[in-house]
């Protein structure tokens, strides 16, 4: 029999890729999402790219009780705690909302696999909680930094909450997986990132630029201590960050010791480099001006990643040039809809 796996946040950017490499790993993944940053029609796509009806749940993590009865229901192998509010700067205007959901909906997952005694969790946490890094690449020992943001602080909360229900035998046993920058598409161009509104990172802002959505792109300052005077980031394909939880949750299942792991590449590529990837593998010329500095911007990270691959067994595959294609032709698909 197939183990289960509860994917949290499993219609969102990252989990919908994750869905795939589970089942094609022989896993059997069940979503839970409330729709609150996807829409349901990403349910229809992965039974178009998989030929599988996957299992879901439309339902808030933080409801405890309709969530004790999918675990009743469901007797899951493990969870991938991908739920969660991810906008910097909203949660600057909302932290409320961002701890409401992003603590209760982890403490609700705890529990929840502590009463029915669910052995294995996966969590997204991020780089965030590195700060401006104080030496690069920044390994998992680096000190974690005073959060930027109620969103940073959620993920560093959460670590330690997991931490200590670990320490306590609340919960058997978790990896944390601090992603670096997740970019890209699944290939296909069926799946990708579905920014709400104007969107505050990166890619979706460099492809909806050249679909015309955007006038033009801003790069925020070019006076950093860089290479070209543009920050510096590790955009990891988001295929190669969904392969890690399949190795996580691998990892898991052979008994091994709880573990926080960086997930990127180990290249850090500047702002300008990127739009040039972008450029050069669509050929395409995109609208950019400089502008003023980001305000809480850090000036460059990327990641160690040695303890992650032999951990896990797990090497990225993709390059910043596949990202850009494929974050671009799902672009275009999306402009078909
Ligand atoms: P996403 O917004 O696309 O996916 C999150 C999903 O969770 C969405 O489908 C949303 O509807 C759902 N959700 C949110 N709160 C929920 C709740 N209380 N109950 C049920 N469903 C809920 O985001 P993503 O980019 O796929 O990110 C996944 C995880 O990775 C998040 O925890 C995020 O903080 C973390 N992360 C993301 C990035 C990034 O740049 N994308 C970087 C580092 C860490
Ligand atoms: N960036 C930019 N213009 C934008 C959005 C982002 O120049 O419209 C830069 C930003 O300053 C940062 C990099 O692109 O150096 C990645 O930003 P993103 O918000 O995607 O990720 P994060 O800063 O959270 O790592």
């Amino acid at each position: 029999m197939k183990t289960k796996i509860l994917i949290t946040g499993g219609a969102g950017y990252i989990g919908s890729h994750t869905v795939i490499n589970l089942l094609k790993a022989g896993y059997e993944p069940i979503i839970v999402d409330n729709y609150c940053n996807s829409e349901e029609w990403i349910l229809d796509q992965l039974h178009t790219l998989t030929g599988e009806k996957i299992k879901n749940y439309k339902a808030d993590c933080n409801d405890i009780e309709k969530l004790d009865t999918i675990f009743k229901n469901e007797q899951f192998g493990g969870v991938i705690h991908f739920a969660a509010l991810k906008a910097v700067g909203t949660s600057v205007l909302e932290p409320l909302n961002y701890y409401k959901n992003n603590i209760g909906s982890l403490l609700s997952i705890i529990e929840l696999m502590a009463k029915h005694s669910v052995p294995n969790l996966v969590f997204s946490s991020s780089c965030t909680v590195y700060g401006e890094a104080d030496y690069l690449p920044v390994n998992e020992q680096h000190p974690i930094k005073t959060a930027e943001s109620p969103y940073g602080c959620t993920k560093q909360m959460c670590e330690q909450i997991i931490n200590d229900c670990l320490k306590s035998n609340k919960l058997n046993s978790a990896v944390t997986l601090r992603y670096f920058n997740p970019v890209g598409a699944h290939p296909s161009g069926l799946i990708g990132e579905l920014p709400l509104g104007t969107p505050n990172n990166l890619v979706p802002f460099i492809t909806q630029t050249a679909a015309g959505i955007r006038s033009e792109l801003t790069i925020f300052g070019n006076d950093y201590n860089t290479k070209d005077g543009t920050c510096v980031r590790d955009y990891i394909h988001v295929v190669d960050l969904a392969e890690a939880h399949v190795k996580a949750l691998d990892y898991l299942g052979d008994n091994k010791p709880s573990v926080s792991l960086n997930i990127g590449t180990g290249r850090g590529s500047t702002v300008l480099e990127t739009v040039k990837a972008f450029e050069n593998v669509n050929n395409l010329k995109l609208n950019y001006k400089i502008g003023a500095k980001r305000e809480g911007d850090i000036e460059q990270i990327y990641a160690e990643t040695s303890l992650s691959e032999k951990t896990l067994n797990w090497k990225t595959k993709h390059s910043l040039e596949d990202a850009m294609r494929d974050a671009w032709n799902w672009q275009k698909y999306l402009g078909t809809k």
